[in-house]
């Protein structure tokens, strides 16, 4: 099938919920990618950040391809050893985790057991839960509602209650609030336009869970696993998260996602409080455990390609280019007069493959293993682009 021809039969069937750029991917190996035209694209987006070792990477495959022979999925009615050794890798002694598929799903779960852990030891009327204004926590009713932007609510309501959306310097006003039981935040906010948190608001924040045992919780589902350099966003901070959440990055490519909570939250959850049927799947598990192992040893690596390909964008000079930010390899670049999602489709046809977020950002999230050749190549292709056309 062609570009054209997969487009149309798509078209015809799947209900039209994206904008879609008209080319169909068939083949990906390390950092590039193929259409179904044959055509070859450098990939500067990771499936939005989820191919963090790139495609057809040969430990994953082999992975995958042994634990597809054995055995799929059994449910989480028994063990598995791809969850156990997982499990035991990301969290160590400090955290427990619970493993679902996608990070809407995750910070479902983060949600609950922040509103039973205030219920059971407060009893009602502490259900309120802080997040950002600009801030995104994913797709259902309940992460709509959690989600600080007003462009996603326009047409769902009624949202589930107790959310409350704040600018981040409104974090000192929330102390005296008596209805709350956690407050949510994005270490770096993604879709909202690679914002980065400051680290005193951060303190602020974490310092109001401290006095009125509201819960520190994390969404770590686009920062997590390396993107920014460290393991989790959260650790360019110094603060103790009580709870985080992940999925993305976590699988290179296969949907899991999960949460992680501390000590104090250990036995808020028991038999039948939550659950899933696909969580935890031995497949996408296999597929996580080796890429940590591809990835911890990478992240200084990360950290000096983020800043690279920063260093370099802001060498070129480019008159349509207004501020550089980011950390890692999850990279903003905010366009003046231009929207991103045209310039976008300009590299795409350059053959590179990039994102948009927030209203004027073009988004980076390349593979975590790239390598600097395909950074440069990518690079090129940029620079290109944004000093011929504007
Ligand atoms: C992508 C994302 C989500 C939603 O994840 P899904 O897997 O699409 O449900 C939630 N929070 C953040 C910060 C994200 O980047």
């Amino acid at each position: 099938m062609t570009n054209q021809t997969i487009k149309q039969v798509s078209d015809q069937h799947i209900l039209p919920t994206y904008g879609r750029y008209p080319v169909a991917f068939v083949k990906g190996q390390g950092c590039r990618l193929w259409d179904a035209d044959g055509k070859e694209y450098i990939d500067f987006m990771s499936g939005i950040g989820v191919n963090s070792i790139g495609y057809a990477h040969p430990k994953w495959v082999q992975a995958v391809t042994n634990q597809a022979q054995n055995l799929a999925h059994v449910s989480n009615l028994y063990y598995t050893e791809p969850a156990s050794k997982l499990a035991a890798k990301l969290c160590g002694d400090e955290f427990k985790v619970f493993f679902c598929n996608s990070g809407a799903e995750a910070n479902e779960g983060l949600i609950k057991i922040a509103r039973k852990y205030s219920r059971d030891k407060y009893g009602e009327g502490r259900a309120t839960i802080v997040t950002l204004r600009d801030s995104f926590h994913g797709r259902t009713i309940t992460t709509l509602a959690a989600t600080g932007q007003d462009k996603f609510h326009h047409h769902f309501h009624p949202f589930t209650p107790g959310f409350r959306h704040i600018s981040p310097e409104n974090l000192k006003l929330i102390d005296p609030w008596d209805d709350v039981c956690a407050i949510l935040l994005e270490p770096i906010q993604g879709e909202g336009g690679v914002i980065p948190l400051d680290p005193k608001q951060v303190q602020i924040a974490a310092e109001a869970c401290r006095k009125n045992d509201w819960l520190l919780l994390f969404d770590e589902i686009q920062t997590g696993i390396g993107r920014t350099g460290k393991m989790f966003g959260y650790q360019h901070f110094d603060v103790q998260p009580d709870g985080i959440s992940f999925a993305k990055g976590i699988a290179g490519g296969l949907p899991l996602g999960g949460f992680m909570v501390s000590e104090k939250l250990q036995s808020t959850l028991g038999p039948g409080d939550h659950g899933t049927t696909y969580g935890a799947n031995p497949i996408c598990c296999a597929a996580a455990l080796t890429v940590l192992d591809i990835i911890e040893p990478q992240l200084s690596t990360i950290t000096e390609n983020g800043d690279y390909i920063r260093e370099k964008v802001s060498s070129m000079n480019l008159s349509c280019v207004e501020e550089i930010r980011g950390r890692g390899l999850m990279i903003g670049i905010k366009m003046k007069n231009h929207p991103p999602a045209a310039i976008n489709a300009r590299l795409l046809e350059a053959g590179l493959a990039a994102l948009t977020a927030g209203t004027d950002i073009l988004r980076l999230l390349p593979p975590l293993i790239i390598e600097r050749n395909d950074i440069d190549a990518g690079l090129k292709i940029m620079h290109n682009v944004l000093s011929t056309d504007f």
